[in-house]
């Protein structure tokens, strides 16, 4: 793609890599088929070429983001289908985040639009301000069957839909610590807490931090390490989310001076997605852009460390773990494995965590489709609910079609978006995991089974 940049837009750090960035493009469209917005919406600017044209624009003419523009790149979901379809290795990810940045400093966007994001922004990435809110908000979850799911109400509906029925207490394995392997130490590796996933399903961690240990690994839960800014770089929030990604490079090299961290290990896609971007992130920050490539550089994503240490290892079950009931010894579920966007897409693990499943003993199928977003994407069910939930059902229906017993997936986000539209138990691909080498069943599947 042509263009015409000036050299003084061209001194910008951030203009010259998606000016490169669009050079890449040569408006083939191969990506177009394979885009949720453009598969349901059917505009071209709802597609990513459209949207590159639309971003070309903007950026090259140097003015504010204009209402049709935000539009149609608020309505991307960041699912990264483009970019595995791309032939011309386009990175649209680093295009749209220059973008969205953009629109944050340009374009001044409804009230009620700013008040939502701003408090989407301060409260989500905070597990402390996150548990008090839900806490305060459950009294209003009866309100969603009175909400009207269609315009206006729609949002109104998605917010109050998204308070979980019960809010757990916070797990022990969530505060800073070293927790030792069971048996001779193979490696060592800090787990990301996150934010949202230890708030609402603190048995996933658990189930990742038994796993692991069994396998031989200390993992560590770093001091100071926290939310890895995925939710307000989506949001266009750049200083928020270099503030996030500064702040768990320093807490995990402080962790790699008290003994070299040979893998940083995350157990939420989208998370994954942005820790493995961090070397692009601080790039330009020499303070940290050296640390941040090496943090991203040993970032993976559980199913891939785990496929690295050798199923069969397992150490005996651990005082912490519940009473064993492996998948041999109880009805076998069907498995349908749902694969997040941020793991397919945004890391390339397309059939790891298929293979760990099958190998522990699970009959795992796959739906059509399995390359669209659910639309989960981050907050983008909350901002964008008529089209999310297009995609939650789109997403269902093919689901339902393999008949399973219980689906996994590798995201909380996916989990809870499809948990909301289905009686079918939705798990953690490292739930099943843990009980299949002697773990405790996963709740969803105990509560399907009383
Ligand atoms: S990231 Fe997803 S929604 Fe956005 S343009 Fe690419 S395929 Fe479409
Ligand atoms: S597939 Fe790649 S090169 Fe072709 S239009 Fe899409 S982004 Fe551009």
């Amino acid at each position: 793609m042509q263009t015409t940049f000036t050299p003084q837009q061209l001194a910008d750090p951030d203009t010259r890599a998606s000016e490169a960035i669009l050079r890449k493009c040569v408006h083939c469209g191969l990506c177009t088929a394979t885009c949720p917005t453009y598969v349901e919406l059917g505009d071209e600017l709802d597609s990513p070429r459209g949207r590159i044209y639309l971003i070309k624009n903007m950026l090259e003419a140097g003015r504010a983001a204009t209402e049709r523009e935000v539009r149609h790149i608020d309505r991307c979901l960041s699912c990264l289908a483009c970019m595995t379809a791309c032939p011309s290795g386009v990175n649209y990810m680093h295009l749209v985040d220059h973008a969205r940045h953009w629109i944050e400093r340009t374009y001044r966007r409804p009230w009620r639009e700013r008040a939502l994001r701003a408090v989407l922004a301060q409260v989500l990435p905070y597990p402390t301000r996150l548990r008090a809110a839900l806490r305060l908000a459950a009294p209003w979850r009866s309100l969603a069957r009175r909400l009207t799911r269609d315009e206006p109400g729609m949002r109104a509906h998605a917010l109050v839909a998204a308070i979980p029925p019960r809010i757990p207490a916070a797990s022990d394995v969530d505060r800073p610590q070293v927790l030792p392997a069971l048996g001779p130490r193979r490696k060592r590796v800090a787990l990301l807490t996150g934010c949202v996933q230890p708030v609402i399903a603190p048995q996933i961690h658990e189930a990742t931090i038994r796993l692991l240990r069994r396998r031989g690994c200390e993992v560590v839960i770093a001091e100071g390490a926290g939310c890895c800014g995925a939710l307000t770089h989506h949001l266009g929030r750049h200083d928020a989310a270099l503030a996030a990604a500064r702040a768990n490079v320093e807490a995990w090299t402080r962790a790699d001076g008290e003994g070299a961290l040979d893998a940083i290990v995350i157990d939420t896609s989208g998370c994954g997605t942005t820790v493995r971007n961090y070397g692009h992130l601080l790039r330009d920050d020499p303070l940290y852009a050296e640390r941040a490539a090496s943090i991203s550089a040993r970032t993976c994503d559980i199913s891939e460390l785990l496929a690295t240490l050798a199923l069969d290892a397992d150490a005996p079950v651990t005082a912490t773990a519940a009473p064993h009931t492996s998948p041999q010894s109880t009805a076998f579920p069907v498995i349908t494995y749902h694969a997040a966007c941020s793991l397919q897409h945004g890391q390339g693990v397309r059939d790891t965590p298929q293979r760990l499943l099958r190998a522990a003993g699970f009959t795992v199928r796959e739906p059509q489709e399995s390359h669209l977003c659910c639309g989960s994407a981050g907050t983008y069910h909350l901002l964008q609910p008529a089209i999310s939930r297009r995609l939650a059902e789109r997403k269902l229906q093919a689901i339902a079609r393999t008949s399973p017993e219980a689906i996994a997936t590798g995201n909380i986000g996916c989990m809870t978006q499809l948990a909301g539209g289905t009686n079918v138990p939705v798990v953690h691909t490292v739930e099943l995991l843990d009980w299949a080498s002697g773990g405790p069943m996963p709740p969803a599947l105990q509560a399907a089974r009383r």
